[in-house]
């Protein structure tokens, strides 16, 4: 089965625009941070050689250590609550 998505029939929760923003990786919801900054201008991002993605190197009590490929998203993500300008 296939869903259709109509943007005109109902609008996204401000809770809901947060999930779809947040990604994998990220130490907290994205755009919590000071408005307008980036992933990539904070101080525990590391930047993917090569590539607009990186890693968030913040680790939080409880969070697991391995990082793999799939822990990787866009610098231009938007800010969370733990930026740190770099
Ligand atoms: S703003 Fe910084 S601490 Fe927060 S998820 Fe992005 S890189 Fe990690």
């Amino acid at each position: 089965m296939t869903l259709l998505a109509n943007p005109n029939l109902t609008k996204a929760s401000p809770l809901e625009e947060r999930i779809a923003s947040t990604h994998r990786g990220m130490a907290y919801w994205a755009g919590t941070g000071p408005g307008g900054t980036t992933c990539g201008e904070c101080s525990h991002f590391k930047l993917k050689r090569g590539l607009p993605e990186g890693y968030c190197m913040l680790r939080l009590p409880g969070a697991k250590k391995a990082r793999t490929d799939a822990d990787a998203f866009p610098a231009a993500t938007a800010s969370c609550r733990h930026f740190k300008a770099s």
